[in-house]
């Protein structure tokens, strides 16, 4: 027999969820956020009809992975048939605010009791983050929830490696559904020693989250969460406990580890680092951003930019720090740029200069989902949207995982899986050759029928399309390889790129080829790469020649480079150093 509700879940029973997440700011003060699609404005207007409905019926759900048969951590959405879920207790009357999300497990109708909820979300707000921004929430192994009558869509999913399950469910009044769903893997990629990590995680810890942002990135399939403390020049956001050892939880080889996105301003761009023993903050040389770097690779970790360097400046603080040798790293597929997730812009520009530049890629959640494009399912923000893979072979370990990060053995995704080897070697290998030596280039990618359908896999040498494999005419494909040999006369860097859809991509970190020891740079297109990069440092130029202001507009303006001592020298100082190398650059054949 159903056992009685709840009488205050009956009572707060509603149908139909806001998602006004893309309502806060990216907090970076006079820089204007990402532009809301038109998709997530609609998303964000409060539902209508939040009409209260009596929760007599009650669906009853365990999940597991069906290779092990345990239970195991997934991510549940319910949605009515016009694909609104069920949840958040929202009246028209109340405005959209931090409180009006402010749900418990259990409290309201459309979140079990079993949902994990991690009660700080955007900005430090203690918003009660247990439902997701587009309405789902995550449990481990099952869940019960007080259901109306009526026909609803119950979609798991258990980010990219499972295919997600899906199936209708109508509920008569008095009726207890129960379900048992074993989550199937269409790919495993930890059995081929490769592990998934998110490098841009926003969200307040202390030890007493961990299990709780563990169970999290469990339920993304994501292994490796690393929670980025965020600065700007006043303030540091999303609080970590601890850097390094200290801050590391791990439990099944799934890991949560602290970076930061620090330095972080609207001149020079965001940058991430991850991996040190400490957190690094220069406040009174904040536009120093090499000083940063120094200082995080002495403490054991790396550093690179994010956004694909597109938002907020980035490819001009990148073009001093690729050109000065200071950064190892691109975040090269994200949801957050107009530009579209994987924005290779300024990334072939860097590697076409000759400059090693691996790829990595993270969500930047609670920020940037997907949904610019019609048809797309998820319009809200979420962990792992965007991951990179790292080869680290088996066992799994932070310190091989790390190790691997910095050898460069990565691909980013949204969806499809992709290997490439050159000569048998993985992404991020050096290798040299004499005049005229084949190699063989061999790359495969793997998708799902229907969820991930393969379309186009590239092989890409200094940004050309060198070998295309495409699905057959008409249909997608669930796997695609190809095999090429080429002998090249000079340099140059191979990767491979795969696309089913335009939100689900996949691209490789090169593998970096030089022909007696000379550069891997592209000879036919430096000059104008050249060009492009004084450009940028110009940009930065002009930014020193202003008028330094006597008082910043307000006092949360961001000084910027000119209103303290030393910031302006630095800079012209730093700018002339990446001239030189731009001239040594020119001059080379
Ligand atoms: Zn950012």
């Amino acid at each position: 027999m159903n056992p009685p509700l709840p009488r205050s879940l009956v009572a707060v029973l509603l149908i139909g969820v806001t998602a006004p997440w893309s309502s806060f700011a990216h907090p970076n003060h006079a820089i204007a956020p990402f532009p809301p699609s038109p998709l997530r404005s609609v998303a964000a207007r409060p539902a209508a009809a939040t009409a209260a409905l009596k929760a007599d019926a009650r669906l009853s759900v365990e999940i597991t992975d069906a290779k092990t048969r345990a239970p195991t951590a997934a991510r549940v959405r319910i949605t009515d048939p016009n694909g609104k879920p069920l949840g958040l207790p929202i009246s028209a009357a109340i405005p959209v605010n931090d409180e009006t999300r402010l749900a418990a497990p259990g409290s309201v109708v459309g979140l079990p009791a079993e949902a994990i909820g991690v009660m700080y979300g955007q900005n430090d707000a203690a918003q009660g983050f247990a439902f997701q921004p587009d309405g789902s929430f995550y449990v481990k192994g099952r869940f019960e929830l007080p259901m109306p009558a009526g026909r609803f869509f119950l979609t798991i999913s258990k980010g990219y490696e499972f295919a997600r399950d899906q199936q209708e469910l109508v509920f008569k009044p008095g009726d207890h559904l129960t379900r048992s769903v074993a989550l199937r893997r269409w790919v495993d990629m930890p059995a081929r020693g490769w592990y998934s990590a998110d490098d841009h995680i926003h969200l307040r810890r202390s030890p007493r989250e961990n299990p709780l942002i563990l169970d999290w990135i469990a339920a993304e399939d994501v292994h490796v969460g690393v929670l980025l403390q965020m600065g700007d020049f006043w303030t540091t956001y999303f609080s970590q406990y601890g850097f390094g050892r200290r801050g590391r939880f791990a439990h099944d080889d799934f890991l949560l580890t602290s970076g930061q996105e620090e330095p972080r301003t609207g001149e020079l761009g965001h940058t991430i680092s991850l991996g040190a023993e400490s957190f690094v903050r220069l406040r009174d040389d904040y536009y120093a951003y090499d000083k940063f770097f120094d200082r995080i690779h002495a403490l054991g970790g790396v550093s690179g930019y994010a956004h694909q360097a597109m938002s907020f400046h980035g490819y001009r603080g990148m073009t001093l720090d690729v050109l000065g040798g200071k950064i190892d790293f691109l975040e090269l597929l994200q949801f957050c740029v107009p530009e579209g997730p994987l924005a290779v812009e300024h990334y072939y520009r860097f590697l076409d200069l000759g400059y090693k530049v691996t790829a990595l890629a993270g969500s930047d959640f609670p920020w940037c989902g997907r949904g610019r494009h019609p048809g797309e399912e998820q319009v809200g923000a979420q962990i792992g949207n965007a991951r990179f893979y790292t080869y680290t072979g088996n066992p799994f370990s932070f310190e091989r995982w790390l190790a691997a990060v910095k050898a460069g053995n990565t691909f980013v995704t949204s969806g499809p899986m992709l290997e490439l080897k050159v000569n048998g070697q993985l992404p991020g290998s050096a290798i040299d050759i004499a005049p005229g030596t084949k190699l063989r280039i061999s790359a495969s990618a793997h998708g799902h029928a229907t969820q991930i359908p393969l379309q186009r896999l590239q092989i890409v040498a200094h940004g050309k399309v060198i070998a295309e494999a495409q699905a057959k005419p008409g249909a997608t494909s669930a796997e695609l390889t190809l095999d090429h040999e080429l002998a090249p006369v000079h340099g140059l860097w191979i990767a491979a790129r795969v696309d089913a859809g335009p939100s689900q991509l996949a691209h490789t970190t090169p593998v970096y080829v030089t022909v007696n020891r000379d550069g891997f740079h592209n000879r036919d297109n430096l000059a104008a790469q050249v060009a492009v990069a004084r450009r940028h440092l110009d940009e930065i130029r002009a930014l020193l020649n202003q008028p330094a202001p006597n008082e910043p507009a307000s006092p949360r303006a961001i000084p910027g480079p000119l209103s303290y001592r030393g910031g302006k020298a630095w800079l012209e100082q730093r700018i002339a150093t990446a001239e030189r190398s731009l001239d040594e650059l020119s001059r080379r054949r």
